[in-house]
């Protein structure tokens, strides 16, 4: 069965799409924990990062520049949050690798 992301980049379910290229999605988050709460999504089904494969190495390295320009896009120059849950105890409820871009307000540490 396909995951919601995998209908939003068939164009199955509309998104707010802030990016778009040939191997990811840039998405506004629906529920957004910030000001500014980005998703990159790779178009290549990854079930998560604990699934990527040495082959992957591009997209991902794709997905983290990707994350930066939309972050600088978005003018978070005071600073932002990239987090990538993993599986259920990281929080992971999408079981298709994304990075969230979270920005626009003083994040924590440690994260809850
Ligand atoms: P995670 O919990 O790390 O798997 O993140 C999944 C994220 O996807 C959550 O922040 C959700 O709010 C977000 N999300 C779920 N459905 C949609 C949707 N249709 N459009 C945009 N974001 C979504």
């Amino acid at each position: 069965m396909s995951t919601i992301f995998e209908k939003i980049i068939s164009g199955e379910i509309p998104a707010d799409i802030v990016h778009q290229d040939e191997l990811c999605l840039v998405i506004r988050d629906i529920d957004p924990q910030a000001p500014c709460h980005l998703l990159v999504i790779p178009k290549k089904v990854i079930p998560r990062i604990g699934n990527a494969v040495e082959n992957d190495q591009s997209i991902l390295g794709h997905l983290l520049l990707i994350a930066a320009k939309v972050a600088e896009s978005e003018n978070l120059s005071s600073g932002y949050r990239i987090v990538i849950n993993n599986g259920s105890d990281g929080g992971e409820t999408v079981p298709h690798l994304h990075v969230h871009v979270l920005g626009g307000r003083q994040m924590k540490w440690p994260p809850g």
